[in-house]
């Protein structure tokens, strides 16, 4: 039976919220305070189909649609962030990167073991002098006879510590092969000269395993090649395109948690003997908050709508993310102000939303790289 849209993603709701309430929310905390991957809900996880919630069926996915896939990173990230930002990184541009341009044979070699999350996957973009200028990559592979020798280093790599499978981004102008350009590459755990560097220390997003990545001569066969030579740049900008419906609904998930928060303790809290929710600017405070989580939800379930429908949707995901992201960060302040004093204290946690809320505005693309991309769109359309 076919379930109604709207029905359909109330149910993914209400199913993922029960499971994070269970499993997540208990360990919230002390997995931000330690630093702490939380393997024992991740394998939970596993056999629920989170890690392959955009892979088709045929290959082990649970092939849901776009709104219900924003729908499942919102609610993960509405109790944690970090975890979310693992499922989120690992579906949108770890796996699905290889539903769209894998080859069959690639296909059915890497995509089993991402989707049942025996592989956690990374995406692997950034260097010291390749953030925003994704074109700069210096990481080079180079073709020798039976494949590729790969050299280079990658840094803020998320699930960088855990990761099974990596897509590394590489410069191959030196490889002598048509076509040039960047390409990128499937190199999984196990690879001889493939490395993990330290964790690092962060901001927020202290329980995803965020590390540097290390390739020294690190061999690949061909196969492992995804798209043609020179394809790489083409298959970073549509993964990426993909991957901010995934961090918009992630900062969509850490504004609901920080209103919801924020809702409570206005009820709660009593000064001039009255609950501050009485004093107008409070409720100012919470009217804004209610109508741009609204707006920010919209905006995300139009570029889901567009994505699923096969129209163009890389500007409407850019101002999705745009508009999440420093929502995020205005909602979190906003809810630390709110808890006055307290909310400076690691005893509630609307301090960790706030540390977690900022980076929705730098990775997959800054905000101001969103307004370039949105800007251009605009810019294009005829007068
Ligand atoms: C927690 C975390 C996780 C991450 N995960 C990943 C990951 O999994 N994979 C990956 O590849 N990367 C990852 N990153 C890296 C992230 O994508 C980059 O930090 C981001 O793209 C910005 O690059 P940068 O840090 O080099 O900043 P820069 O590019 O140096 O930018 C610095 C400032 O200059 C601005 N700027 C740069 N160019 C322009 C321009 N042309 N016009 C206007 N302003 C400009 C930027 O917007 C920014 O404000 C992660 C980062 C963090 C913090």
């Amino acid at each position: 039976m076919q379930l109604n849209p709207c029905v359909k993603h109330k149910v993914v709701r209400k199913m993922v919220r029960e499971f994070m309430e269970t499993e997540l929310r208990p360990i919230d905390a002390e997995i931000d305070r330690n630093a702490r991957f939380p393997w024992e809900v991740i394998e939970k996880m596993k056999p629920l189909g989170f890690f392959g919630l955009q892979v088709p069926r045929e290959y082990g996915g649970a092939e849901i649609d776009s709104i219900s896939y924003a729908v499942v990173i919102e609610e993960i990230s509405r109790v944690s962030a970090a975890v979310g930002l693992c499922v989120t990184v690992h579906n949108s541009v770890g796996a699905y990167p290889v539903v769209s341009f894998g080859t069959e044979a690639q296909k059915r070699r890497f995509l089993p073991a991402l989707a049942s999350g025996d592989r956690i996957g990374s995406f692997c973009l950034t260097e010291a002098n390749a953030g925003s200028d994704a074109g700069g990559v210096e990481t080079n592979a180079v073709y020798d006879k039976d494949g590729y020798v790969i050299n280079g280093t990658k840094i803020f790599v998320t699930n960088g510590g855990v990761c099974g499978t990596s897509l590394v981004f590489a410069n191959m102008e030196a490889s002598d092969r048509p076509g040039g350009g960047a390409g990128v590459f499937i190199v999984e755990k196990g690879t001889p000269g493939f490395l993990v560097g330290e964790i690092e220390d962060l901001c927020g997003m202290r329980a995803n395993p965020v590390s540097s990545l290390f390739y020294e001569d690190c061999r690949v066969p061909e196969e492992n090649l995804l798209g043609k030579n020179g394809d790489g740049l083409r298959i970073g900008l549509a993964a990426l395109d993909t991957g901010r419906i995934g961090i918009a609904a992630q900062a969509l998930g850490i504004s609901q948690a920080a209103f919801e928060a924020s809702v409570k303790y206005a009820k709660e809290r009593r000064q001039f003997k009255k609950p501050i929710g009485s004093f107008q600017s409070i409720q100012n405070y919470l009217a804004d908050m209610a109508t741009e989580i609204d707006a920010a939800r919209l905006l995300i379930y139009r570029a889901c709508a567009l994505k699923d429908a096969g129209r163009p949707f890389g500007p409407e995901a850019a101002k999705a993310k745009l508009y999440a992201g420093g929502l995020s960060r205005r909602v979190t302040d906003r809810a630390v102000q709110i808890h006055g004093g307290y909310g400076y204290s690691k005893e509630y946690d609307v301090e960790r939303y706030f540390r977690d809320a900022k980076v929705t505005e730098i990775y997959e693309g800054t905000s101001e790289v969103q307004r370039m991309v949105i800007a251009r769109a605009v810019l294009s359309q005829p007068a």
